[in-house]
């Protein structure tokens, strides 16, 4: 594993003008204690506030090791990370968040962290300051997608994370729109870590994620996970065809032994056909799911595999970095 010659920071803003000087301020003092070269990327996703302004000047300024990356409109969070990956020229980049809710002092513990030689390095929020209804929505979600990658990662809503070099190359040759950046990294990491942060209050404006945009977000992350919920409307239909059939048995049997006056008038059977039918539609519906969900991977055109290293006597040079 290569050591780290240059650490790159990527951070989105949209409309964080209040927050942007004390940001520019505490990243750029936590960077200064790093043992190597360093950078601040500052992507502007299209704000409408003074952002882009104060971000250009800074960056501007003689001796700074700020970019300032200006994007045309909103393009949402995970899309301007992307943006910046594509510009970052360090080994290790480092995502962070604008508003400061994830303090910039614990840069070189990440760092710290990925020197041991982890791909990824994650963290989780301790105390997090966050609405109860956050908190159980993230709790599940969680669950969700450990189940689903196999890998555990404690705290995806964290967007404090460090990616080695060759894991943001990965994550750029994905054409796909929607992304969610913490869970595509993971399928292309080979050893991933995690170290518990602070987590602080949102101090200037609100969060910029609506409820809207959460449930957005939330489309992206399972979408890019998975397309297991395509699948499950095949199985939902065949419980539902299953249970009608079975009412139907029912039916047949009681009008048996119960005799031809039971059964009102013929309403049971229409439910028990209606049943079999709707779970009918369902089994057709998941089946087109199943080729969508093969059309949208092969659109969304992911590297079928990702080679780290390729170790041999004979060819001494490691080679990294090679997809597909
Ligand atoms: N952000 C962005 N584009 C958006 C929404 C948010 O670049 O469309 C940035 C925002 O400036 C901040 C980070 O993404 O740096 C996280 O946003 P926020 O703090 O509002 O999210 P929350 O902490 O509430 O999840
Ligand atoms: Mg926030």
């Amino acid at each position: 594993m290569s050591t780290i010659q240059k650490v790159s920071v990527v951070i989105p803003v949209y409309n964080e003008q209040e927050s942007l000087p004390e940001l520019i301020q505490r990243t750029t003092a936590a960077c200064q204690q790093l043992p190597c070269d360093w950078e601040v990327l500052l992507v502007d996703d299209g704000s409408s506030d003074d952002s882009a302004r104060l971000m250009t000047e800074a960056a501007k300024q003689p001796g700074s090791h700020l970019v300032a990356v200006l994007l045309n409109r909103n393009y949402g969070q995970h899309s301007a990370i992307m943006a910046g990956f594509s510009h970052v020229s360090g080994d290790l980049i480092i995502t962070l968040d604008a508003d400061l809710q994830n303090p910039p002092e614990e840069i070189p513990r990440l760092v710290a962290k990925a020197s041991e030689g982890y791909d990824v390095v994650g963290t989780v929020r301790q105390n997090r300051q966050d609405s109860l209804f956050r908190k159980t929505a993230s709790r599940m979600i969680n669950r969700l997608i450990q189940r689903a990658t196999g890998k555990a990662m404690g705290d995806y809503g964290c967007m404090l994370r460090a990616y080695r070099r060759h894991i943001i190359d990965a994550m750029l040759h994905c054409h796909e729109r929607s992304t969610f950046i913490p869970i595509l990294a993971n399928t292309f990491a080979r050893k991933t870590a995690e170290i518990p942060v602070q987590h602080a209050e949102r101090e200037h404006g609100d969060s910029k994620y609506s409820f809207m945009r959460l449930i957005n977000l939330m489309y992206d992350l399972v979408t890019c996970l998975t397309t297991t919920p395509l699948r499950l409307l095949s199985v939902f239909g065949s419980v539902i065809a299953l249970l009608g059939f079975l009412f139907a048995v029912l039916l047949v049997a009681l009008r048996l032994i119960l005799g031809p006056e039971w059964g009102a008038e013929g309403v049971f059977p229409l439910f028990a056909v209606l049943f079999m039918f709707i779970g009918a539609q369902f089994i057709g519906m998941g089946l087109l799911g199943e080729y969508i969900g093969r059309i949208y991977n092969d659109v969304r055109a992911r590297p079928r595999y990702f080679i780290q290293q390729v170790v041999s006597s004979t060819h001494q040079e490691s080679q990294e970095d090679e997809q597909e």
